[in-house]
């Protein structure tokens, strides 16, 4: 039997955002009228060309999106998967504020109602940025990132901050990959780790962490060869593996150096390009990939 259904009709849902810091504490409780899901977690990979976008049905209904892709096209697939009266998107995560994950997300705030922004503030000045500051403000509240961050999705469903790096607000940033925010989203035993554009450096450190594998790997920066180096791919110890990239892009990514690490350890890709947007169903301990 095929793990995806319908979704059921609206009612309320409570939501919280959790801040594990070192004492641990719950900050805050808000409850959001939304969804009701269909009891499975659905993370649907984008095709939004070249960029991230990431649409998050968690199993109770609430709904997450990171990072919005390079230009409208967001809101043509978000039509596609949400029902047309749900003009309510709890939370949406922006992973580094390059145009290419950015500019979709100021058209989503243009059309559609945002619970929460989560971000991770780096100095920038670009004409996206500059839009970005005043169109988050039309979201319910906008949280600054921290490592350790946990944002309940609801029916047994989280989202972690597993790398946020604080920049100073004064100094300008080199690359702002090295202080991308990378989320890990759990069910049950089963994970899906979303590297943004990530590069060596952050793989580096994430490596370190005992606790890094993920059965999902979003591999960073679109395949790029900066990224998805053989230690990082040990640490995480994927199945499966989801690149974003746009068809022709002037990049060439995916780079054929990854694909091949990939395929070394014979882990399995899907790539935006070529498949289209991809859908992962978890029920906490199947899967199943709907293109
Ligand atoms: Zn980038």
């Amino acid at each position: 039997m095929p793990l995806v259904s319908e979704p059921r009709k609206t009612s309320k849902l409570e939501w919280c955002f959790l801040a594990i810091l070192a004492a641990s504490a719950v900050l805050s409780f808000v409850a959001i009228p939304t969804l009701v899901g269909d009891g499975l977690l659905h993370v649907w990979f984008l095709d939004v060309g070249q960029g991230d976008a990431i649409f998050i049905e968690a199993p109770g209904g609430n709904q997450v999106l990171i990072d919005g892709g390079p230009d409208n096209s967001v809101l043509q697939e978000l039509g596609r998967i949400m029902p047309f009266y749900d003009r309510l998107i709890d939370m949406v995560m922006l992973s580094h504020p390059h145009a290419d994950h950015l500019r979709g997300l100021i058209e989503v705030l243009r059309n559609y109602e945002v619970g929460k922004v989560l971000e991770n503030r780096i100095p920038c000045d670009t004409a996206e940025c500059l839009e970005w500051e005043q169109s988050k403000q039309k979201a319910g509240e906008v949280i600054e990132a921290g490592v350790g961050d946990v944002i309940n999705l609801g029916g047994g469903a989280t989202l972690r901050v597993v790398y946020a790096r604080e920049a100073d607000a004064r100094a300008s940033v080199k690359n702002a990959h090295d202080y991308a925010l990378i989320a890990k989203l759990d069910y049950g035993g089963q994970s899906v780790l979303f590297m943004s554009d990530a590069e060596k450096k952050v793989e580096q450190i994430l490596a370190a962490d005992p606790n890094l594998q993920a059965k999902f790997l979003k591999v960073g920066h679109h395949g790029s060869k900066t990224s998805t180096y053989e230690d990082f791919i040990e640490a995480v110890n994927p199945l499966l593996a989801f690149i974003e990239v746009g068809s022709r892009n002037s990049y060439g990514f995916p780079h054929p150096e990854v694909i091949e690490r990939l395929d070394d350890f014979g882990i399995k890709y899907y790539r935006t390009d070529i498949d289209g947007t991809v859908e992962l169903v978890l029920d906490g301990k199947n899967y199943e990939v709907v293109k």
